[in-house]
């Protein structure tokens, strides 16, 4: 029987706070893995520490809530030991560009087949609002005594500096552009990121619902507001590298970064960069290991007449003193 939409929910309590645009982001991996009937089996959410840490509580998969900053090295195992899998990997923008960020770029280099999902808020909600390091230089929301003094990281130029071979943005508020964005990057042969810009209601006083819905964002000629975000899609823009010749590659990686740099009046969304001519991580493998991928570590026994079959009694004993 085809899963439906009720099969990936959970009757797990959710505390987040009314209107946190991390509801939209759970909904949306929800849709998109009813949208591809992946059986529940198939699927596992790894999430860092954070308020979207509770993400893997919520969606009716394997789920597995790892530690600050390390949620990329717990999914690509798992993903490595059994490349079957559908791994959507949820995590802060201060979990995963903060504390997690040399692990954010050594993933990009790996290039493992599998989805990284953004919460970006650019605080540090579940601990009652410090900047994070999305946070803009000057900005100073409700919590901080003093405006942010650090720079900011650009997520989208990150990811493209760092390798990652899909790399797009959605809005937690734009749950149906989600769901195809996130189908999208499930889809996608190699590692996806995606930022996913979500309002904090507790916390980020000036990055609110109103602000990307064109509050304050006056159009000089028309003297009316108009909204922050629109789409790639809208404007003929073409992400997808087709031929892989140094000069498509670099055109791709120029304008997908000159759109990264587009913020305030105007913020893109969609898929900025998506190059699949590059081998995954898993296929590396088995170019060195033949029969990687038809028998992985996860699909080899371990035990025989339920004795194991690994006999790691000589490692033990020269570890004796
Ligand atoms: Fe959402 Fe912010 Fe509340 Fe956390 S603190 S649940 S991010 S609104």
């Amino acid at each position: 029987m085809e899963p439906k939409l009720s099969d990936y929910k959970t009757e797990v309590h959710n505390d987040w706070c009314p209107g946190c645009g991390d509801f939209g982001i759970v909904s949306a991996i929800q849709m998109a893995l009813t949208e591809m009937k992946i059986p529940r089996h198939k699927a596992a959410i790894f999430s860092g520490i954070g308020c979207s840490g509770k993400t893997s509580h919520f969606i009716n998969v394997f789920g597995i809530h790892t530690l600050h900053g390390r949620v990329l090295t717990f999914a690509q195992g798992a993903k490595l030991a059994n490349p079957e899998m559908t791994i959507v990997v949820a995590g802060g923008d201060g979990d995963g560009l903060g504390i997690g960020a040399g692990h954010f770029v050594a993933a990009g280099r790996r290039n493992v087949d599998m989805t990284y999902i953004i919460f970006n808020n650019a605080v540090y909600g579940l601990t009652k609002g410090q900047a994070s390091p999305t946070l803009q230089l000057g900005l100073k929301t409700k919590s901080l005594p003093q405006p942010n003094v650090n720079q900011s990281v650009n997520p989208i130029g990150l990811a493209i500096a760092s390798g990652f071979t899909f790399v797009g943005r959605g809005y937690s508020y734009d749950v149906r552009q989600l769901k195809d964005l996130i189908i999208a990057a499930v889809k996608h042969k190699g590692l996806a990121f995606l930022d996913v810009l979500q309002p904090c209601p507790a916390y980020n006083d000036i990055n609110t619902r109103d602000w990307f819905a064109g509050l304050g964002n006056i159009d000089q000629t028309t003297r009316k507001s108009q909204p922050r975000i629109y789409k790639l899609e809208d404007t003929g823009y073409d992400p997808v590298v087709n031929y892989g010749s140094e000069e498509e590659v670099n055109e791709k990686l120029t304008q997908a970064l000159i759109k990264a740099n587009e913020w305030d009046a105007k913020i893109p969304t969609g898929i900025f960069y998506q190059n699949e001519l590059i081998a995954p991580y898993e296929q590396r493998i088995a170019d060195r290991i033949p029969n990687y991928l038809e028998n992985p570590p996860a699909g080899q026994p371990i035990s025989s007449g339920g004795k194991p079959i690994t006999d790691i009694s000589k490692i033990l004993d020269s570890l004796e003193v």
